[in-house]
């Protein structure tokens, strides 16, 4: 089987600390390698029982204002995720465990570059399973006000991205971004095209924001800042598109909790938290819109110990 067909987890644990954009508290993380056919899952270690597992799906997101938040049947959430789930959508990583000490992913710069670089620091290696991919089946559009998400079928994965801001430092940016192993840019081009490219808010907001007891941990050193004239960082943008690269790397990170990796062409305008989500929702609820490749009960067969394996073989 084609190494780009096989899951893959992490070489070993790695471990980081930064603050919560939101919350502005330390934490402390560290991402596991994890068996096979597991998924992302998160761990609160604060929490400390069983309480504290957090599976990185779609249906488990409850909030979306201003980052992802996920929350289990107890209640327990963890928060901002994207950037951290944008990273292991680009490195390659299928299944891994997130411990963490506190309810919201550190911010660190920004963007997922420091993400990445933990994944390389640990290593990717490959499993015996085969990956499953979403394949869209049929064309599937999604809006939420002026938002909107597209997906039709195709082989290998399109990102077509549009976002307008009433603001002329931003204004309008488009990008193409074709993500299929037979294009040349391939994950190379998630590590250097896209995750350098950092969260951003308007300095009109952020007084707004401290105010409602969010964005505590925001800074300079965390977020672009724009000013009404001015980008107000020291040394400015990465990118001169890094807002509409930004808003692809948050896509990438949402769309993976599909907890598999799509392939079709999605075209999106104005995307948000809010509107990729629900982009999901419908997706799963609609049959006919998309299938697995291979099947659940393939993967979940595979699951199974071998000696479960060989009885049911047996039984039947
Ligand atoms: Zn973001």
């Amino acid at each position: 089987m084609k190494s780009a067909n096989l899951q893959k987890t992490l070489g070993s644990a790695v471990t980081c600390s930064g603050i919560g954009l939101h919350s502005g508290l330390p934490v402390s993380m560290t991402l596991h390698p994890a068996e096979a056919d597991s998924g992302i899952v998160f761990c609160r270690t604060d929490v400390g029982t069983e309480a504290s597992i957090i599976n990185a799906r779609y249906h488990l997101v409850t909030d979306t204002m201003l980052g992802t938040t996920l929350e289990n049947a107890q209640g327990v959430r963890i928060s901002t995720i994207e950037h951290l789930m944008s990273a292991f959508w680009g490195m390659g990583i299928d299944n891994a465990l997130v411990t963490i000490n506190g309810p919201e992913i550190p911010i660190m710069d920004g963007s997922a570059e420091p993400f990445a670089f933990l994944i390389e620091c640990a290593g990717v290696v490959e499993q015996k399973a085969p990956r499953r991919i979403l394949k869209i089946d049929a064309p599937i559009t999604v809006r939420d006000g002026d938002s909107w998400v597209k997906a039709v079928p195709h082989e290998g994965f399109i990102l077509d991205i549009n976002i307008d801001f009433d603001h002329h430092l931003i204004a309008n940016q488009h990008a193409h971004y074709d993500f299929s192993p037979h294009s040349t840019k391939s994950q190379t081009s998630f590590k250097q095209i896209i995750s350098r490219a950092r969260t951003f808010g308007f300095s009109s907001d952020v007084e707004k924001l401290k105010k409602a007891g969010l964005a505590r941990g925001g800074s300079l050193d965390n977020a672009i800042v724009v000013g009404e004239n001015s980008i107000l960082n020291e040394g400015g943008l990465r990118f001169e598109d890094e807002f509409v690269r930004h808003k692809a790397l948050d896509c990438l990170g949402d769309f993976f909790l599909a907890g598999m990796r799509i392939e079709g062409h999605i075209t999106t305008s104005r995307p948000g938290h809010g509107v990729n989500n629900k982009f999901l929702k419908a997706l799963f609820a609609q049959r006919g819109s998309w299938h697995s490749e291979p099947p659940a009960q393939i993967i979940s067969l595979s699951r199974m110990p071998m000696s479960a394996s060989v009885a049911q073989a047996s039984r039947a």
